[in-house]
């Protein structure tokens, strides 16, 4: 979905403006985890439309820059990032030279962007007609202190935002490089892209300068999604990553597969730890890429070892196939689409009702449901609801008695059985009809 980005310079209001937006009851605002402090973007919905909405404020008011210069590196990150930008003028302190020089960053972006003038409180001001002055178009007055015309700044929004890039057919694998800054993403993206036997098809012309990479392996058709930002030749910034939590989650979003990178040499932090659990719980396939690995000191059992301590600090990535590489010499690097292909296999995989049932009548038989509230608890019927991501429902006649142990009892019976390597395992207790 798309990316709309609040510019200006500092006091003029974007974060009110934000808050207003995200805040009242006219955008439908999705609250995520961990993001209500210090929450620098929102997903936002109106008139059917979702997007993200972004304050660069803290990129300005928390820097130690200069402020002009602070100022051009906000805008500058919005344009490379965002697919609409909206430049927030200051009604009651009017125009202010610095405000010209980013409405000439903005119109040489040949992005849509719009004016927006802030603390526009009586509707009947003229404060801020100077801002046609700019001529650069309409402006749209608001209020973020009194909520005034919010609605109108919505409709514009929607009205302003490129069109919904064509998605591909659903025989293309949708791919997502994850992880933290300098793990070597870009390295392996490139490194990757550049083995001749994948053939790399840059769709020129698309809406948005093609931010995704499509490439064919064996016939068959994947698509790295969200790419710009990694195969850019130098980074815009790579001090301020200011960016780029809502960068892996809308990758997440718009992947099947995510290839979760971390780095050898300084193991799984908890930053990473959080991105492999968000895209996880979001239910796409997972591949864990341990880069770097020329880096190790080593011998035949620090990748066994290294991937147990990984387990030990999050039980789950059991399941998750680890892969060793270093970008630099290219070791295993294509390794990685193989493994991506089985993964989806996996993902895909349909087991027969009958199969289903035997496995739960024999883990029934060598472990019973314990009783729960004087009741007993029966498991009756399992069957297979669902895949990509797979969820097997199991019936019984207390389904919420059924506890959390146990569950996972049957889960890790039914992954020893199928395995499902590589993707979440849904397990779901239900009332028998
Ligand atoms: P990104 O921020 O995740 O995209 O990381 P980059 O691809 O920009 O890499 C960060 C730094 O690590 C660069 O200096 C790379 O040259 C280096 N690097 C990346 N992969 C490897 C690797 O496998 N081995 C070694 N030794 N260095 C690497």
């Amino acid at each position: 979905i798309p990316v709309v980005a609040l510019v200006g310079r500092p006091n003029v209001g974007k974060s009110a403006l934000f808050n207003r937006l995200i805040g009242d009851d006219t955008a439908i605002v999705s609250e995520e985890a961990g993001t209500t402090r210090d929450r620098h973007f929102a997903r936002c919905e109106w008139q059917g439309r979702a997007f993200w909405l972004v304050d660069t404020g803290g990129l300005v008011e928390d820097s130690d820059l200069p402020m002009d210069v602070a100022i051009k590196r906000q805008v500058q990150q919005a344009i490379a990032e965002a697919d609409l930008m909206l430049l927030t003028l200051d009604a009651k302190a009017g125009l202010h030279p610095s405000d010209a020089r980013i409405v000439d960053m903005l119109r040489n972006s040949r992005k849509p962007w719009l004016i927006v003038a802030n603390k526009v409180d009586d509707p009947k001001s003229t404060d801020y007609f100077e801002f046609f002055n700019l001529g650069a178009g309409d402006v749209v007055p608001v209020s973020a202190a009194n909520g005034k015309n919010s609605g109108d700044l919505l409709d514009q929004i929607i009205e302003k935002l490129p069109e919904h890039a064509e998605e591909p057919g659903p025989e293309v694998l949708r791919v997502a490089v994850i992880g933290r800054p300098n793990v070597g993403k870009s390295s392996f993206i490139n490194r990757l892209l550049g083995e001749d036997r994948l053939v790399v098809s840059d769709v020129a012309g698309t809406t948005r300068d093609s931010i995704d990479t499509p490439f064919t392996y064996h016939q068959r058709p994947f698509i790295f999604v969200d790419t710009a930002g990694l195969r850019r030749q130098s980074k815009i910034d790579d001090g301020v990553e200011f960016y780029s939590s809502l960068r892996t989650r809308r990758a997440i979003e718009r992947s099947d597969i995510c290839i979760l990178m971390i780095d050898a040499v300084e193991g799984l932090h908890n930053q990473d730890l959080k991105i492999a659990t968000m895209a996880w719980d979001s239910g796409r396939g997972m591949i864990i890429v341990v880069n770097k690995w020329d880096l190790k000191e080593k011998d035949d059992k620090t990748a066994a070892k290294f991937e147990k301590e990984c387990v030990e600090k999050a039980p789950y990535l059991k399941w998750v196939p680890f892969l060793f590489t270093s970008a630099i010499t290219g070791q295993r690097v294509t390794k990685v689409l193989d493994l991506l292909l089985e993964v989806e296999a996996e993902r895909n995989k349909r087991i027969t009702t009958s199969e289903v049932n035997d496995a739960l009548q024999e883990l029934l038989a060598r472990r019973q449901p314990p009783q729960a509230a004087g009741h007993e608890v029966k498991l009756n019927f399992a069957t297979q609801v669902e895949t990509a991501p797979p969820a097997i429902v199991v019936l019984g006649n207390h389904p919420a008695l059924v506890q959390e142990h146990y569950i996972r009892y049957l889960h890790n019976g039914f992954r020893e059985r199928w395995g499902f390597t590589g993707n979440p395992l849904r397990v779901l207790m239900r009332q028998k009809g």
